[in-house]
């Protein structure tokens, strides 16, 4: 079939990845550069949380995003990431004080669902194993079942690796004003395709007026004298915070972003995304004071290695949502709508496209 998919970003991505294993012909329709670096999933902290993320979102988030776990290790493949998933697991501390807090946030997860009774507390000797440099924390819980994808690999790769294949067309600097089933508008043109996928992000408020945009910034530090291995949170009653390390950085990414950015890693140093702020604001602009002054503050509370670390980038984005949080699908004849991933992009991503796909194009009889 001939194809489009209009929003390149996250969803748009795990589409095309889906959509070619089919064979069929792809137009990929974005209002900014194929790199993608302006879509939320490049800003994401890439995190396969679906224990963790349960205190504020609903069973069906969990068992999307258990699906989604599964799903990743071909995607990435697929996409031309070999080193992009990790999957040892989250570690969850806080402070002497906040304990209560820590204790009462994962016996509601453990009320929640069933698998998470198996959530594992650590006390300081345990957690010198698994992290030997968070050991001064006295008391942590160790969700084994998590990980995270690296977010900016699978953007940067799947670039390399979308542009490269000769059934796709990508129309990139190009922002489409109207979708409707088999049509795509933008500036004077209509065109006519097969099926079309309506992937724009917070991009698709002409169609969805219940859809909000809740900014989320993050720092990228880099130091070669801390070594975290897996995502770690901090559960503090006003910031908290995730730190989740980057095992390559920039290494064999290549694009013109690169060239550009001064953000290529100082040899022997390892790399953290520090997250995330979440405004209820559409407010694109760059971090404020107030937030980097809270994330930093959190971080150095967690390692106090991080005072020498180096502030190599920062970045902000907004995560499309509608009012429950929750994703939603559009089916229609010749017409597919995804959106809605909120703060679980990654975490439900492929899953969600699955669903779509097999409710939508591939149960379509005509
Ligand atoms: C700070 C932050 C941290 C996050 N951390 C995590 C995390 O740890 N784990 C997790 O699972 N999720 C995380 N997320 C959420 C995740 O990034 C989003 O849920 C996800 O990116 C949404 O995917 P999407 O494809 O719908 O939107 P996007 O990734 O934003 O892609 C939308 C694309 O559509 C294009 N577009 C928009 N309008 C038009 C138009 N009119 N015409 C053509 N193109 C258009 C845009 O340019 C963009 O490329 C985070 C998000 C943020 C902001």
């Amino acid at each position: 079939m001939n194809i489009a998919i209009v929003g390149a970003g996250l969803v748009g991505r795990v589409l095309a990845l889906n959509l070619l294993k089919e064979g069929h012909t792809l137009t990929l329709f974005d209002k900014s550069s194929k790199e993608g670096t302006d879509a939320a999933g490049f800003t994401a902290a890439g995190m396969l949380a679906p224990f963790a993320e349960l205190e504020t979102a609903e069973s069906t988030i969990f068992k999307h995003g258990k699906r989604s776990m599964e799903l990743w290790e071909d995607l990435l493949k697929e996409a031309g990431v070999y080193d992009g998933l990790q999957l040892k697991g989250t570690i969850i501390t806080a402070h002497p004080q906040d304990i209560p807090e820590l204790d009462h946030f994962i016996s509601s997860l453990r009320n929640k669902i069933e698998e998470a009774k198996d959530i594992e507390m650590v006390d300081s000797q345990k957690l010198s194993k698994l992290e030997p440099e968070l050991g001064h924390h006295a008391k942590a819980f160790y969700l084994k079942d998590e990980g995270q994808v690296d977010a900016q690999r699978f953007m940067a790769f799947s670039t390399n690796t979308l542009s490269m294949n000769p059934n796709i067309k990508w129309m990139e600097y190009t922002k489409v004003d109207k979708i409707e089933p088999a049509k795509v508008f933008y500036g004077d043109k209509v065109e006519e395709y097969d099926w079309v996928f309506d992937s724009r992000g917070l991009g698709a408020k002409e169609h969805f007026s219940d859809l909000r945009g809740v900014r989320g910034e993050v720092l990228w530090l880099e130091s070669s004298e801390i070594n975290i291995t897996r995502p770690t949170r901090l559960l503090h009653p006003r910031y908290k915070i995730y730190i989740v390390p980057r095992e390559n950085g920039c290494e064999g990414i290549e694009l013109d972003y690169c060239k550009e950015c001064k953000i290529s890693q100082e040899p022997g140093t390892k790399r953290y995304v520090v997250g995330a702020t979440e405004i209820e604001s559409e407010d694109m602009s760059p971090m404020s004071v107030r937030s980097s002054l809270e994330l930093l503050s959190a971080v150095f509370s967690v390692h106090s290695g991080f005072g020498e670390a180096r502030i190599v980038n920062t970045e902000t984005n907004c995560r499309p949502a509608f009012k429950d949080n929750l994703p939603r699908i559009e089916n229609a004849d010749k017409l597919t709508r995804i959106n809605g991933l909120y703060r679980h992009g990654y975490l439900l991503a492929p899953a969600i496209v699955e669903k779509a796909l097999n409710e939508g194009l591939y149960n379509d009889k005509s």
